[in-house]
């Protein structure tokens, strides 16, 4: 299964903020979507970073709730490791473990194009297996 299946099923939709949004706007983001990270693009919708609620702990807990007015741009991961339409599950997992990150966006000639998830990779995963496993149970019954 690769990228363009997975966004098939799961759709397009990307949570994106401005960069001058503060980190309080994006947790609020975070909490309502009921996601765990949020990609920060310009007026262009050209991605400008990534932000995940790990990001936001850790300068939580490093400075204080008053870090909560900042603009997210000063605390977002500006170097984005993307992903594109025919890139396999193999592939995404093996990036979201060497990059240790569980969020992907997924680019298509340049613009945003949809997201993947660690959570997403797991599901996907799991149903590979599971047609597998009964496409082999199959074999050896009528064998
Ligand atoms: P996460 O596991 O997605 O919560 O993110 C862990 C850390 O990796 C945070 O500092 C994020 O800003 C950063 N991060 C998340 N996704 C990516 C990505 N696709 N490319 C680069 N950094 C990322």
């Amino acid at each position: 299964m690769n990228v363009s299946a997975i966004l098939k099923q799961k759709g397009r939709e990307v949570a994106t903020v401005g960069p001058h949004a503060t980190l309080m706007q994006v947790a609020d983001a975070l909490s309502k979507r009921k996601i765990g990270a949020i990609v920060v693009v310009d007026d262009h919708s050209k991605v400008q970073g990534i932000i995940s609620e790990r990001d936001i702990i850790r300068v939580l807990a490093q400075s204080g709730a008053q870090i909560l007015l900042t603009p997210v741009s000063s605390v977002m991961t500006r170097n984005v490791i993307s992903c594109g339409e025919t890139d396999t599950l193999d592939q995404l997992m093996a990036a979201m473990t060497t990059g240790r990150f569980r969020h992907l966006p997924v680019t298509k000639d340049g613009a945003l194009a949809g997201i993947v998830s660690i959570g997403d990779v797991v599901k996907y995963h799991l149903a590979e297996i599971q047609m597998e496993a009964s496409a082999m149970k199959d074999y050896i019954a009528h064998t």
